[in-house]
């Protein structure tokens, strides 16, 4: 089948041998239930089927890469033909999974919002191999007081720790991208805030970060009717900006505003 990459599902395909052969082995597979998302036309399914893991699960919302999938690896994997959007992850296996994904670039931080935020107490997975623009990728891991650092830097390392493995050029990819990728590796973290509602972390570094040069007098007052007293309590300095406060902090304040609500 000759296949034509699609624009609209994010379809580079990785070509490059030396990059694939690293990404197999980031992690342990042999022997562990693996769930690949996007796996395309199945470059990087072949190098995690050599290292012979107990079981495959793909996820592909393109109808036809999934008959071509079908076709090329027959009972070797398990092809999940859905949307990875709207699947819920944690049905698929009683294990839990080592993830790969090379992750189309213009939905990577929504499944990555989906999986922090969605996630129950249980995490379904040992850790997350992922894909992403290498500017997206550089705010997940960035630390406070850089210009990277942002809300998404909070909220991916509220119950996951990550580090980033290589960065990737655009000739490893065909078609090439137009940017840089960078693969990350996510481990569940053991302890964590544990939110009511974690809209509230959303929303409370949404506030903050609408006006990142500014003090965060605005948005503490903004967020608490006494907010000097609760700076205080929390020990904040409210003539500090927005990117001086570290994750630990975002998730104090946070744990606080739920407390005075509940
Ligand atoms: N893993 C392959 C590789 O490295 O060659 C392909 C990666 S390509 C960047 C992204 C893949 O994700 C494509 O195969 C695309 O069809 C698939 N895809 C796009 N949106 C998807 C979605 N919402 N759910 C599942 N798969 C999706």
């Amino acid at each position: 089948m000759n296949i034509v990459a699609k624009k609209s599902l994010g379809q580079n395909f990785l070509i490059d041998r030396n990059i694939l052969e690293q990404i197999v082995n980031t992690v342990e597979i042999e022997n562990k239930e693996i769930l690949e998302i996007g796996p395309g036309s199945g470059n990087l399914t072949q190098y995690i089927l050599k290292k012979k893991p107990k079981k495959i699960y793909v996820i592909e919302k393109d109808n036809d890469l999934s008959l071509l999938l079908n076709e090329k690896f027959n009972d070797e994997i398990n092809i999940i033909n859905d949307d990875v959007l709207t699947i819920s992850e944690d049905k698929i296996s009683k294990e839990k999974l080592t993830v790969f994904g090379n992750l189309p670039y213009n939905i990577s931080t929504e499944i990555l919002s989906k999986w922090i935020v969605n996630l129950s107490k249980k995490f379904w997975f040992n850790e997350l191999i992922l894909m992403f623009q290498k500017e997206v990728a550089d705010r997940i891991i960035a630390k406070s007081n850089t210009s990277n650092y942002g809300r998404l830097s909070i909220l991916s390392n509220w119950k996951l720790d990550v580090k980033k493995i290589i960065d990737i050029k655009p000739e490893s990819f065909s078609p090439r991208p137009k940017i840089n990728s960078s693969l990350l590796i996510f481990f569940p973290k053991k302890d964590f805030f544990n939110f009511e509602n974690p809209k509230n972390l959303e929303m409370i570094t949404r506030v903050f970060f609408s006006q990142r040069r500014k003090m965060i007098k605005k948005p503490f007052n903004q967020i608490f009717k006494n907010s000097k007293e609760i700076s205080k309590k929390l020990g904040i300095d409210l003539n500090l900006r927005p990117q001086n406060l570290d994750p630990e902090t975002y998730y104090q304040i946070t744990k606080e505003y739920e407390n005075l609500r509940s």
